[in-house]
């Protein structure tokens, strides 16, 4: 356990029930004892970038406050993907949940299983725009980038 700081974790899903499964990624989040969800993004419809043909994706972000470190977090998501049905067989193909750490207040982590702030926020407005929505401010705390100041966060996306 580390201290309490700011998280952001980016939800998407394409199969099944959409909406459904967020719901249940987002309450599976919310039973976690130590992780407090306090904010949740609009819900976007997007389209699927990269991978096979597949269907629209919903995408959004919830802010949490947590003191778990970031590699616990990542475990308990992956848990919570496979809780739900998720199966990695085709890469960027259709899923049923995916949960991405999308940014840690004041960390800069790579390692060969996490990067953060994600290496995708500065090319993927479905990642972006929910991650300003629940923390405006957000900056890389490496580089200093301030994320509202990127080209593409004047992306708008629709709303589901
Ligand atoms: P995906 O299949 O798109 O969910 O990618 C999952 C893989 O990305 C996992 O093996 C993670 O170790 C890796 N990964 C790297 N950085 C992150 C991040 N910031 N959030 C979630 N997964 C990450």
């Amino acid at each position: 356990m580390d201290h309490i700081r700011r998280v952001v974790v980016g939800f998407g899903a394409n199969l099944g029930d959409r909406h459904q499964n967020i719901a249940d990624a987002l309450e599976a989040l919310r039973a976690d004892p130590d992780i407090h969800v306090t904010e949740q993004s609009p819900v976007y419809e997007t389209e699927p970038e990269g991978g096979p043909e597949q269907g629209m994706y919903l995408n959004g972000a919830v802010l949490l406050l947590t003191a778990i470190e970031a590699a616990d977090l990542l475990l308990r998501l992956q848990g919570i993907e496979a809780a739900l049905g998720r199966t990695r067989d085709v890469k960027n193909g259709p899923r049923t949940i995916d949960l991405d750490i999308l940014w840690i207040e004041g960390e800069s982590i790579q390692t060969e299983s996490l990067t953060v702030p994600h290496p995708r926020l500065g090319v993927r407005a479905f990642m972006l725009r929910p991650l300003l929505d629940v923390a405006e401010d957000a900056r890389d705390s490496a580089s200093g980038l301030v994320f509202s100041e990127l080209p593409l966060a004047k992306v708008k996306l629709s709303r589901s």
